[in-house]
């Protein structure tokens, strides 16, 4: 629409306070189809309201929207990709909080997954627990630059795999030393998924064989 005039809009103003055209514009908002629509404007207002219906949306045109969004992105992919530049550069907060976000609901569904707990002693207390690499190549995914999120995604893409597992940070750091003080006569627990490879000559991120007792 044309920018209106600074004249225009005043007189606009003055048009719209007019007794017979309030009158008339009652007339018409008593209308059942100007209360309906009333209604489905107060509706799209009312942000909650409108999160259940979109997400209901979204869910039950899942794959519509994966067709349109991957058309779509094949034909305006510069112009998205400097859009998102820009808008980074102008929202910083906003881009870092829905990171956050995203980041954050990938980490709660792998942790609902794998069961929310150590697999070794059972700790729950999510603060204190990380996602395992159970064959302990998570170096490998460091080195190449991999970050948390793009784990995340490939682990929740590929169906779960069972090489990853719930560790709390001091069975993490013991699984690297030995056998975790919780095992009993050597042997963990039977939620423990054990290392497939142990530690090559010259890898010293590798596992290094269970002989440690101390
Ligand atoms: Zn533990
Ligand atoms: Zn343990």
């Amino acid at each position: 629409m044309p920018e209106q005039s600074p004249e225009r809009k005043a007189y606009m103003e003055e048009y719209r306070k007019r007794p017979e055209v309030r009158a008339r514009r009652l007339e018409r908002d008593r209308t059942p189809e100007a209360k309906a629509k009333a209604q489905e404007r107060a509706l799209h207002r009312d942000m909650e309201k409108r999160d259940i219906y979109m997400k209901t949306y979204m869910r039950e045109h899942r794959e519509q929207r994966r067709v349109y969004n991957q058309v779509y992105y094949n034909e305006h992919c510069e112009e998205i990709k400097a859009k998102a530049k820009t808008y980074a550069k102008e929202h910083p907060e906003q881009v870092k909080a829905n990171n956050k976000r995203i980041y954050t609901s990938y980490k709660d569904l792998i942790f609902q997954h794998y069961g929310s707990k150590c697999a070794c002693c059972g700790e729950t207390e999510r603060v204190f627990l990380s996602i395992d690499h159970v064959n302990n190549d998570g170096y490998q995914r460091r080195r190449q630059n991999i970050t948390n999120v793009a784990l995340y995604i490939s682990i929740i893409k590929n169906g779960y795999p069972d090489d990853f597992q719930i560790l709390c940070h001091n069975c993490n750091f013991a699984k690297i030393l030995g056998p975790c003080p919780h095992w009993k006569n050597g042997m963990p627990p039977a939620t423990f998924k054990i290392p497939k490879i142990t530690m090559q000559a010259d890898d010293k991120h590798a596992t290094r064989p269970y002989t440690h007792t101390g």
